[in-house]
């Protein structure tokens, strides 16, 4: 059966002004979650929540999906491309760390080095070649730390821009359901309204039985799934 809407949504903002309370905890909220479109969805659903019940397991999990160029599907799954550029990240964070721990480590080494040439008695010309050489191995890691400075930026900055782009919400299934149930009830009662509102749903006078004419031809009966032909055994 085909579900009137998924369960991957998209996260909106409103106005301070138009905030109404959070589907799960009642609070005024200004983040909306639209369901993104699908086959059979005319109208997507859409329900205020707080934005922290976004981070809650058991409220949903995050996808990565891009926005659908047509009105009736839901578009290509980004999850590998954002997991590749995060593990990116990982990387040069591991890396920078690692050249960071170096430099103090040399560092110290430079400090204990210079301190044992100022307190020996070798010449002067000796100690500041000394200095000169540790201070030389020491440049690189400094440059290649600027380096991995500003890739980690870059890539953080591009990782940032894919979240914002592909982030999705999928609903927990339990959720899911309360919100198929809203939708269906809502859907009950917009067609008890239409009923309502329809004159062709009641009986004109001229089509109303005749006093002592029997309504009930009897060929609807068995229509009805609340009586059962032992219903009708009454004393
Ligand atoms: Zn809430």
């Amino acid at each position: 059966m085909q579900v009137p809407f998924t369960s991957i949504y998209k996260l909106r903002k409103v106005a301070d002004t138009s905030a109404r309370s959070c589907f799960v905890c009642y609070k005024p909220s200004v983040s909306v979650l639209v369901s993104l479109p699908n086959a059979s969805s005319k109208d997507p659903d859409f329900f205020y929540v707080c934005e922290a019940h976004l981070r809650d397991s058991n409220f949903c999990s995050i996808r990565y999906i891009e926005e659908s160029p047509s009105q009736d599907s839901v578009g290509a799954d980004k999850k590998s491309e954002v997991l590749s550029i995060q593990a990116e990240v990982a990387n040069l964070e591991k890396r920078l760390r690692r050249l960071e721990d170096k430099q103090k480590a040399a560092a110290s080494t430079l400090n204990a080095v210079v301190g044992y040439f100022t307190k020996s008695s070798v010449e002067e010309k000796k100690d500041d070649d000394s200095k000169e050489s540790i201070s030389k191995e020491l440049k690189d890691p400094k440059l290649e730390i600027v380096d991995v400075k500003k890739e980690l930026s870059f890539k953080v900055a591009e990782l940032r821009a894919l979240e914002k782009r592909f982030t999705r919400y999928q609903l927990d299934p339990a959720i899911y359901r309360a919100r198929l149930m809203k939708f269906h009830e809502r859907q009950r009662q917009k067609e008890h309204q239409k009923f309502l509102q329809n004159p062709a749903s009641f009986p004109s006078v001229s089509s109303l039985p005749s006093p002592g004419e029997k309504a009930d031809k009897g060929d609807d009966k068995s229509n009805d799934p609340g009586v059962s032909p032992g219903d009708n055994q009454t004393e």
